[in-house]
């Protein structure tokens, strides 16, 4: 079972702060701090994150085999940074004396602070972050907080230090939990992003565990989750029933499932819908039956669960294409998804 959701932390410097869910790890960032560029994968990527004037914090990791060295490495990145700014002809100075983390943080290794101050009146003023290395996820991290035009380094050291100190890289229990835009939901670790949309409007995210190598893998599809958000609910609906909305743009929209009508539904309290169908591509389909057959197993048929949060005025569905190992997936992720 995924783990309990994070409770809602207290406000960072007077602002509300909610839950960034990103490749296994977890934050909490004021509320107008947003996902706005993020590449990579799981072992190797990088997130960027925006409030309305610009970036607020960068996020990169990268896997590691062997012991790194995170001074070293955060040596190069400021060179990397002072390299940037002399080209521009801005000021650059590191902060020796930065202190975001403190060394000894559980799990995290190596933990060491850095900073640098730029021009005050520059975008990007100054930054101050911390690298650490982790021994369950095997990576490397790097996190970054900027500081805009006319914001004094301590605070932006004191912030950096509030956000870091809580950070988590990994998951536990096999689950990790992702969040963006107060959307929050659990994903076991097995399943690799594959697709993000996240804008204010509609998110649209899906992860995928790919076909097992060697026998398991006959007749079988990668397994698939994915969720989406719309906005504004009446406004979508316009008139309409959920049932009249969601035939067109879950059932008949679907490119992977060929989705048998709806059977009514409650899901979080709400009025929903849920699909059932097979995988529409027939040799697929062919194959997944040969192989249950000789295997004596039963795939369970893709499914779309679809509701109306009417607390928040929100449209979700939940699609999930999963292996017999794995049917509880779907209602476990349920559970865990608080719509309102
Ligand atoms: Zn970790
Ligand atoms: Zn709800």
């Amino acid at each position: 079972m995924p783990a309990t959701q994070t409770p809602v932390p207290s406000p960072l410097f007077g602002q509300a702060r909610r839950l960034l869910g990103w490749q296994g790890y977890v934050a909490h960032l004021p509320t107008a701090w947003n996902p706005g560029k993020f590449a990579g994968k799981r072992g190797n990527g990088d997130v960027r994150i925006d409030d309305e004037d610009g970036t607020r914090m960068e996020l990169r990791w990268e896997e590691t085999n062997k012991t790194p060295d995170v001074a070293r490495s955060i040596e190069n990145f400021l060179k990397q940074l002072e390299k940037a700014a002399k080209k521009r002809g801005d000021e650059f100075s590191i902060d020796e004396n930065a202190h975001t983390v403190s060394k000894g943080r559980k799990r995290k290794e190596q933990v060491t602070s850095f900073g640098w101050v730029g021009a005050p009146d520059a975008p990007a003023s100054c930054g101050y972050g911390a690298a650490w290395s982790c021994p369950i996820c095997n990576r490397v991290t790097f996190a970054h907080v900027i500081g805009h035009a006319g914001e004094k380094p301590g605070k932006i050291m004191r912030l950096a230090g509030e956000i870091l100190t809580d950070m988590e890289c990994h998951g536990e229990g096999g689950w990790d939990t992702w969040g963006a835009f107060d959307l929050q939901i659990e994903i076991p670790t097995e399943f690799e992003l594959k697709s993000a949309q996240l804008l204010l409007n509609k998110i649209d995210i899906s992860w995928e565990r790919p076909r097992p190598n060697g026998l398991y893998g006959l007749g079988r599809r990668a397994e698939r989750l994915r969720v989406m958000r719309f906005p504004v609910a009446n406004v979508l609906l316009d008139g309409k029933s959920l049932v009249e909305w969601s035939d067109w743009n879950i059932q008949h929209k679907n490119k992977q499932l060929s989705l048998r009508d709806a059977t009514p539904d409650e899901f979080n309290g709400h009025e929903g819908l849920l699909y059932r169908g097979p995988v529409k591509d027939l040799k697929q389909r062919a194959g997944v039956w040969i192989f249950d057959t000789i295997m004596r197993r039963r795939t369970p048929q893709g499914e779309v669960r679809v509701w109306e949060c009417t607390d928040s005025n929100r449209l979700f569905a939940l699609e999930s294409e999963v292996s017999p190992v794995n049917a509880h997936v779907p209602s476990d992720v349920m559970d865990e998804l608080a719509c309102h």
